[in-house]
């Protein structure tokens, strides 16, 4: 195959290109774009040695360096982009009509200046599209948003390394403190507020909630073990934008909130009660930021080792029985046999049940089961731990609009970078996940209204305690993401302890 040496000259110095004359006319035009340091919104013009304006092709012919090509920028980003055609030839027409209007009444009609008005802010809305920008298409604001998940600003010297140990150090200097009376009760609620604390504070905080219910006393724990095994738990969550150590702690915290709420202590025994808590806390071990679908098209070493069935769910148990197999880090290591396979195998059941795919199979058993429910019945007792992690798993929608808001930030974050990467090695692209087809409302809407409410509300049956408001009234789907806010606020409902807000798409 021959190749085609093209020499032009661009920026006011002259290059050459080299390319087979088999290659597409994307790589060609890339080829150019590259050397002129083009960005995806400029225009690139190629002129020959007569002036001419020739296209950029696979075609283009060779020539010798005395006749080299001429390659041009031309500025045009969105913000220039001309106003579409029929927009300027509604304009033309409408004043038009005007000006002959004015010709034979002497002044113009209150419908005229209302068309007007019309055009002006459609014009307007055309050329400012910054009400997009919660969606991290512009920089400045993405940045915020980012501030929330992104990893905190580093000491340049500080290795993960350090950075870890010092939390660790601040872990156990505070864990001496006494913990007010007034956090340890706002801990048992859903509506405590996780953006307020840094990440040694919520280990203490971890830390307060096996010793509120008792654990240390009842399985003998020794306090040291605890701390490192928590602290082994915050060093294997990953530092993304969703499933990191903030997460686990929503979810343990959601947890150990529903425990209190549903009085469960004198439900359950206390080991099953261990068997959720601990199941919340490792539930997510060492995401990567991808899902399973992902893990399964990619054909990642997860999914290889796992055969494909629920890598991800498989891996973040197997890696938190890898922390426990750690003496130092066993808070297991006091339990007769007996307690051990009960917690293994009560904790493998709640942490494989986090997989989504399994959501209907185990909604539907517990649905079944509900009506007869019989806290005695060893099957009863498991559907319902599986269903007590998975509505702590997805409760973010539950707490307040303060709270919940930014975690839906951090969850589109991770999905959108998903779905980029599928868009580049050519995989399947997951749709829920597909940033050119998401917006905040339209992701929520159908979320709580085909996964998180039927779950909670069939939990809410079993423990009426926890009153499921639904609010259904608007059309989600349709609604901007400032609306989504207000309603969202708005129908939040702080009066009962378990309250959630919940927008429902209309279904007429
Ligand atoms: P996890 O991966 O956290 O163990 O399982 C929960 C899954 O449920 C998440 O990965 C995500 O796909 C979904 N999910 C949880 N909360 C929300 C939410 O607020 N909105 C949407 N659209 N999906 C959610
Ligand atoms: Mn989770």
């Amino acid at each position: 195959m021959t190749t085609k040496i093209i020499h032009f000259m661009v920026n006011g110095k002259l290059e050459q290109a080299e390319f087979r004359a088999d290659c597409s006319a994307a790589d060609v035009r890339d080829v150019f774009r590259a050397a002129a340091e083009a960005g995806p919104h400029h225009i690139l013009k190629m002129y020959n040695s007569s002036g001419s304006v020739v296209n950029i092709s696979p075609r283009l012919e060779a020539n010798s360096e005395r006749s080299y090509y001429r390659l041009e920028v031309v500025a045009s980003d969105l913000q220039s982009v001309a106003m579409p055609p029929e927009l300027d030839d509604m304009e033309y027409r409408l004043h038009h009509l005007e000006s002959k209007v004015m010709e034979d009444m002497g002044k113009s009609p209150d419908i005229m200046c209302e068309l007007k008005s019309h055009v002006e802010s459609f014009k307007r809305k055309l050329e400012s599209v910054e009400h997009l920008s919660w969606m991290g298409l512009f920089k400045d604001d993405g940045d915020q948003q980012l501030s929330k998940f992104s990893p905190k600003p580093k000491t340049p010297q500080l290795s993960v390394q350090e950075e870890r140990q010092q939390v660790r150090r601040k872990f156990l200097n505070m864990s001496s403190l006494q913990v007010t009376e007034e956090v340890r009760e706002h801990l048992k609620t859903p509506i405590f507020d996780n953006w307020q604390w840094e990440e040694a504070e919520m280990l203490v905080l971890l830390q307060v909630m096996y010793m509120d219910l008792d654990f240390l006393t009842a399985f003998h724990i020794e306090l040291e073990v605890l701390q490192n095994f928590l602290f082994e738990v915050y060093c294997h969550y990953n530092n993304i934008p969703f499933h990191n150590f903030q997460h686990c702690f929503c979810v343990t915290q959601m947890m150990y909130g529903l425990i209190w709420l549903t009085d469960l202590r004198n439900k359950l025994g206390r080991i099953d009660l261990f068997v959720m808590l601990t199941s919340a806390l490792c539930h997510d071990l060492d995401h990567p930021g991808y899902n399973n679908v992902y893990q399964i098209n990619a054909q990642t070493d997860l999914a290889l080792r796992y055969n494909d069935i629920s890598p991800l769910e498989n891996h973040h148990c197997a890696v938190a029985f890898g922390i426990l197999s750690k003496p130092e880090c066993n808070i297991l290591n006091n339990l007769t046999c007996e307690q051990y396979k009960h917690i293994r195998g009560g904790m493998i059941r709640c942490i494989l049940a986090t997989d989504m795919a399994r959501h209907n199979e185990i909604l539907n058993k517990f649905k079944l089961i509900q009506p007869v429910f019989d806290f005695t019945n060893k099957e009863h007792k498991e559907v319902l731990m599986k269903i007590m992690v998975k509505v702590s798993d997805i409760s973010n929608e539950a707490r307040p609009m303060a709270v919940a808001e930014p975690w839906l930030d951090c969850l589109l974050q991770e999905f959108f970078n998903q779905s980029d990467t599928e868009k580049l090695k050519g995989l399947p692209v997951t749709p829920f996940m597909d940033r050119d087809k998401v917006s905040k409302p339209s992701s929520q809407t159908s979320f709580i209204r085909f996964v998180l409410l039927p779950l909670f509300s069939e939990l809410t049956k079993l423990f009426p305690c926890l009153e499921v408001k639904c609010h259904c009234a608007h059309t989600l789907n349709r609604c901007s993401q400032n609306q989504y806010v207000h309603h969202r606020r708005s129908s939040l409902l702080l009066s009962s302890p378990f309250a959630m807000c919940l927008l429902l798409q209309s279904s007429r």
